[in-house]
């Protein structure tokens, strides 16, 4: 990129007033001049990184929308930061997100909520919402139009953003902020200088208005990365693309055969989002696809797995925010404290209540008399894992499927659901509704945390306002791009 549209990119976002608070900090990161355009295929396209993906620059933060960690510097930036920076990309700030990753609104940060462009009034999604409101095109901009997610550049922050998914936190935003919202197959994308929260569930993902553009950030970023010890080996990734090869190759992909599972059609489902649902299965009905409902019993007890094991992890991960070696500390300690005074100190004043809220329910399951909750979650996750598996037509490439397959006229190549049960509530709906049942926030995740669970590659597509969900199976994330191409 040149050094002029590098200047007058510098003087746009300082011109800008953030009027979403999508953005926690703003500063530039540039691009690594490459000897050859062709060797940057994100040359010229700008994206905000959510805060809680580290950077090395002294105008960017790293806080994860934290008050634990308001004034920390990482001294070392993220494996995805760096290889968008060497493809040509431009980050032009950090993205406010829910305190470490933890909600559903983006009303969870010591930074302030974020304001959904698209829909004003209501919530952007949460927990990647800066990321959402980044790149979505603001309402009063015009151009809103509904269908296939909106097309031009408007008036939005940026080109594209990076979010992180744990158990939806890319997909909802997209589906709030009328974007697409990509999350990876687990482990396809590098975890390096991501603050973790749930160390088996954090997927680093790709908000954008177009699929073509998640899919050349996509291609950027899938690699194998040696310093994440989840990170997919090129073996594995090696066999992936043979087996997509074969599928491909048999003329499996001309029909394809869309599964609609039965447990995602539940009362809660607002009229608008069943509309929209039962459009875009007309859509693919109309190309020539055949659309079937499937049974996958385990999904129903998605959610409270889902709910102990990331709360069980994140209570763990985030006992390093003790205010001694970095971060807030609440004062300077003095000879008679008892440390562990000062730690809990430390922790009750810089941590938001959502956060210490989780803590408590992570550290009360992994305490022995519970264990065995976290064990029967695990088992959970683990059946859900195959039976999802089963219903695809090629093979898990981690799993060995062989006799559990579904019989042939079960099989399907995408399955399909809707994002969340509702376009996004407004800011009083969605406090109402958490003031009445605390639990009433987790409850919407019940879409998205089955594709979590089993670390499955699935987009969040815009249409008429609704986001509607593609899954497909592990490793096979550019076919799952290619069909929500489709969907216009
Ligand atoms: N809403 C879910 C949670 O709070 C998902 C968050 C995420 O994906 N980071 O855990």
């Amino acid at each position: 990129m040149s050094r002029t549209l590098i200047r007058c990119i510098r003087q746009y976002s300082q011109l800008q007033p953030d009027r979403f608070n999508a953005l926690i900090s703003q500063g530039l990161i540039e691009p690594i001049e490459a000897a050859e355009s062709r060797l940057q295929p994100l040359g010229n396209l700008t994206y905000a990184c959510k805060d809680n993906i580290v950077t090395k620059n002294s105008d960017t933060t790293d806080t994860a929308a934290s008050h634990a960690l308001y004034n920390y510097k990482s001294p070392f930036e993220a494996t995805v930061v760096k290889l968008l920076a060497q493809a040509g990309a431009t980050c032009i700030g950090k993205a406010n997100l829910d305190e470490f990753g933890m909600g559903s609104a983006n009303r969870n940060s010591y930074f302030g909520p974020v304001r959904n462009p698209f829909a004003p009034g209501t919530v952007p999604g949460g927990s990647s919402g800066g990321s959402g409101a980044a790149v979505a095109i603001p309402k009063d901009d015009g151009d809103v139009s509904g269908g296939g997610g909106g097309g031009g550049s408007g008036s939005a922050i940026c080109d594209f953003a990076l979010g992180t998914d744990t158990g939806g936190s890319v997909r909802l935003p997209g589906a709030y902020c009328n974007v697409f919202g990509f999350k990876p197959t687990y482990g396809r994308v590098s975890r390096w200088g991501v603050i973790a929260y749930a160390q088996t569930l954090d997927t680093v993902g790709v908000l954008a208005r177009d699929v073509n553009t998640v899919r050349k950030v996509f291609d950027v970023l899938d690699l194998h990365d040696a310093k994440d010890p989840t990170s997919l080996p090129d073996d594995v990734r090696h066999t992936i693309e043979m087996e997509m090869e074969t599928t491909t190759q048999r003329g499996k992909r001309e029909k394809l055969v869309i599964g609609v599972p039965l447990q995602f059609i539940i009362k809660g489902l607002t009229p608008q989002v069943r509309q929209v649902w039962e459009d875009v299965l007309n859509r693919f009905v109309e190309m020539g696809h055949e659309i079937k409902t499937v049974s996958i019993a385990s999904i129903c007890k998605s959610l409270p797995a889902y709910y102990t094991l990331a709360t069980s992890e994140a209570a763990s991960n985030l006992a390093r925010f003790d205010g001694t070696r970095y971060g807030y500390t609440a004062r300077t300690p003095n000879a008679n404290d008892h440390p562990m005074e000062l730690i809990f100190e430390n922790r009750t004043k810089s941590l938001g209540d959502e956060v210490q809220k989780r803590i408590i329910l992570g550290n009360y399951t992994l305490s022995s008399d519970s264990a065995a909750y976290y064990m029967k979650a695990n088992q959970v996750r683990e059946k859900l894992t195959r039976e999802l598996s089963s219903f695809f037509r090629n093979e898990h490439p981690l799993l060995k499927d062989g006799d559990s397959k579904q019989s042939d006229e079960k099989l399907c190549d995408l399955l399909i659901a809707p994002t969340a049960m509702s376009a996004p509530p407004t800011v009083e709906e969605y406090e109402s509704s958490d003031k009445e049942n605390i639990l009433s926030g987790y409850i919407n995740d019940v879409f998205t945390v089955p594709a979590s669970l089993a670390g499955l590659p699935t987009i969040s597509v815009p249409f008429n306002g609704v986001g509607i969900q593609l899954m497909g199976q592990f490793g096979d994330d550019r076919f799952v791009l290619d069909a929500a191409e489709m969907i216009k």
